[in-house]
């Protein structure tokens, strides 16, 4: 098969050669106007050396997402079937008992635009881009048969697909039966995933491995204070370490603290024993300071501030805002695990907000540990604009 060639200009073809999945518009010499949106393309460097093949999108500025190095490989359903073979391997690697996971994680698994996560036997799909969507039907097909879920179900209310010029809209199942609530186990938890509604695909699989980590210190714990609780991840992570834990979930979505109620009960924790306070984080954590409250641990994981460069100065006054909040309320050797799934924020722009955050609260702490990329969520060396998610786990002092 024969795809349309484009050239690019002189010396635009460095970043494609060290592995970076995209091209700039600018990039190209031209870009012909008969293309249309989520085309497969060739990409030659100025001298007519073939360097990728991927998917335009000639409607957006970050135009092209290579897909393959090698000249010989038709994107077809086979190449996706390869693809996503290539994916299930990685995690293959994740134990047994972690029956939800990423299973698709756009450009670091060679697939740009397209999300897979799994939930138990069912497969939540979102099609970010010109391109993948227009082999949507070859993808679900190629996923089913590579990976025999009992469903398959698209969520296509996607911001990103915005700026692809393509709809924005709700769940639609594209393959099989897919149930209203899921269960899926994380080691020695459970919870309950809503696919069709769930924030995400249904849950924040990218903090897996905090979740295990918080699991394993709370033994140390008296207490755990959970931010932006959702379903109660990190709460229950803490009392799978420690059954006598007393944990304190803020979220203002009613709807999220009834889930976490229920993943409550599911793994045998009374909801009574418990707090679970609708309320916007910032005034929880004022009044909580003023009448004196410290927790053992505390957990700040709120929704991105900024999902793009322009809205970076003020995400980063928000960060420290909220960091020197949350510090305030864990007790003197206690720990605090501070996140941010801000994408225009890197991480050493987000620890700077956190250490400005300590100097404001007036509290010196020590770094343990800092979370990026995991098994399930990897990134390709290089490719920075897809760091969006980092986090800290501090001893404050
Ligand atoms: N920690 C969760 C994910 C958090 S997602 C987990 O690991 O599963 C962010 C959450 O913050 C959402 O549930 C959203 O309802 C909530 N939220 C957003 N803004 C908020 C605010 N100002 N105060 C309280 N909760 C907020």
């Amino acid at each position: 098969m024969a795809y349309s060639q484009l050239r690019l200009h002189p010396g635009r073809d460095y970043t494609l050669r060290h592995g970076h999945p995209w091209v700039f518009s600018g990039a190209f010499r031209s870009i012909p106007r008969d293309i249309p949106p989520g085309a497969v393309v060739d990409v030659l460097d100025t001298e007519g050396n073939w360097l990728a093949r991927g998917h335009l999108n000639p409607a957006n500025s970050l135009a092209f997402r290579a897909l393959t190095r090698d000249e010989r490989e038709e994107i077809d359903a086979s190449f996706y079937a390869r693809r996503f073979a290539r994916a299930a391997a990685l995690r293959a690697l994740l134990p047994a008992d972690v029956t939800a996971y990423r299973l698709v994680h756009a450009e670091a698994d060679g697939l740009p635009g397209l999300i897979v996560d799994r939930y138990d036997r069912w497969l939540v799909a979102q099609f970010h881009t010109a391109g993948v969507e227009r082999d949507r039907e070859k993808i679900s097909q190629a996923l089913a048969q590579a990976i025999q879920p009992e469903g398959i179900l698209a969520r296509d209310d996607v911001n990103a697909r915005g700026r692809e010029g393509l709809a924005i809209g709700g769940a639609a199942v594209v393959y099989g039966d897919v149930p209203e609530s899921v269960e899926i186990r994380e080691g020695a938890v459970r919870y309950l995933v809503d696919p069709y509604h769930g924030q995400k695909t249904g849950f924040f699989l990218d903090q897996r491995e905090k979740r295990a980590c918080i699991a394993e210190l709370a033994p140390h714990a008296k207490s755990l204070l959970n931010c932006f609780s959702y379903s109660g991840g990190f709460a229950l992570a803490g009392l799978a370490g420690h059954p006598a834990l007393r944990t304190v979930n803020v979220d203002s979505s009613a709807p999220a603290l009834e889930l976490a109620r229920r993943n409550y009960t599911l793994n045998g924790h009374d909801p009574a024993a418990h707090a679970f306070i609708d309320s916007d984080v910032t005034r929880y954590l004022q009044s909580a300071a003023a009448a004196g409250e410290a927790f053992d641990m505390v957990i700040l994981d709120p929704p991105a501030f900024a999902k793009s460069l322009s809205a970076k100065e003020k995400a980063l006054r928000a960060y420290e805002r909220l960091n020197m909040l949350g510090v305030r309320v864990v007790a003197p050797g206690g720990l605090l695990l501070t996140c941010s799934c801000s994408g225009g924020v890197d991480s050493a722009e987000f620890e700077t907000a956190v250490r400005v955050a300590l100097a404001r609260a007036g509290r010196m702490a020590q770094i343990i540990t800092f979370f990026g990329p995991s098994l399930d969520h990897p990134t390709l060396p290089g490719f920075v604009e897809d760091r969006y998610l980092k986090a800290l786990l501090l001893r404050v002092l």
